[in-house]
């Protein structure tokens, strides 16, 4: 089964539902980064919270970064998704390993750590939207559902669940947000706390195979609802040589002299990976000696028109001086 998300409403129209299926996005970013199963749940999860944010982003180009900076042996993480449908993202320490909870489950929340989760959202111009909430328990779901709260002003609540198989991969994953405007119902409320207090967890009834609908209609019990609209994911790097390229040169002049030396030296080529998909790029030493000629190109002519103001000024105030 493909991976998507439903967008839909309840009939009095209060309460937004978005429900996504992930197993395959999550499953790729496992393999990209090799990841061990509670890195891989992890990621997973917040590559799932990616999409409702990916999702409610109005134009082409603009993108949404969610970060996850805690103090566990996972690292930081990060997830960059776009209005389309694709997620991508990276975990910092990828192959780590701790016990499990009592109960059995893959203890994210420990892995994770406390910390802080940042959302940023760029809309490809101006400054980019920022905004910081304190990590509730790690387990991303609840961090997320904080977010909504606190910077957004909007209740949520977010479910979000991937199922990692013996062997390691994943093999089922998916999420609910659910966000209730100001204006609902009472009795909605209390029937969306009983259903959200009895739900089975996401990861599982995709593993049952229930289809979008049947799960929404679980999240929705007893609340008349329709679907608005459905939209295929994919896990997707927006990568290229280009940018890489780019990111060698913001090195600044004289680190990437260094590389270029240090390269020509050895006789090798420079690999730059990129940290969502594992993708490899190289750049022969020509090519740095280039960029290093092209970033001392503009230092001199930054300093040129430095000197230039300079020598303005200094005229200036000696014409002021003879008046
Ligand atoms: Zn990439």
């Amino acid at each position: 089964m493909e991976d998507f998300c439903l967008r839909g409403v309840s009939e009095d129209g209060s309460v937004k539902l978005w429900l996504a299926q992930t197993t395959n996005l999550c499953e790729e970013g496992r393999r990209r980064h090799d990841a061990w199963s509670v890195a891989a749940a992890a990621l997973g999860r917040l590559l799932t919270a990616g999409v409702f944010f990916g999702l409610n982003l109005k134009g082409e180009g603009d993108s949404v970064t969610l970060r996850v900076n805690g103090d566990g042996p996972l690292g930081s993480l990060a997830v960059v998704a776009e209005p389309d449908g694709a997620v991508r993202g990276f975990v910092a320490h990828p192959q780590v390993d701790i016990d499990r909870r009592p109960d059995g489950k893959l203890d994210v929340g420990a892995a994770v750590g406390s910390g802080t989760l940042t959302v940023i959202k760029d809309m490809g111009f101006g400054q980019p939207y920022t905004g910081t909430v304190n990590l509730v328990t790690g387990e991303i779901g609840d961090d997320v559902a904080q977010y909504y709260l606190e910077s957004e002003q909007t209740p949520a609540a977010v479910g979000l669940g991937v199922r990692i198989a013996p062997a390691g991969t994943v093999e089922a994953a998916g999420g609910f947000l659910l966000q209730v405007l100001p204006h609902a119902d009472e009795q909605v409320i209390k029937q969306l706390e009983l259903n959200l207090a009895n739900l089975v967890p996401v990861s599982q009834m995709v593993a049952q195979g229930l289809n979008l609908t049947e799960m929404a209609d679980e999240v929705m019990l007893g609340v008349p609802w329709r679907e608005l609209e459905r939209q295929p994911l994919v896990y997707r790097c927006s990568c290229s040589r280009e940018r890489l390229r780019g990111a060698l040169l913001s090195l600044g002049y004289q680190q990437l002299k260094e590389l270029w030396q240090d390269k020509q030296q050895a006789g090798e080529k420079a690999e730059v990976v990129c940290r969502f998909c594992g993708e490899k790029y190289s750049f022969g030493a020509d090519e740095l000696k280039q960029m290093v000629d092209e970033l001392d190109k503009e230092r001199f002519q930054r300093f040129a028109a430095s000197l230039q103001n300079q020598i303005d000024e200094h005229l200036a105030n000696n014409s002021e001086k003879e008046e």
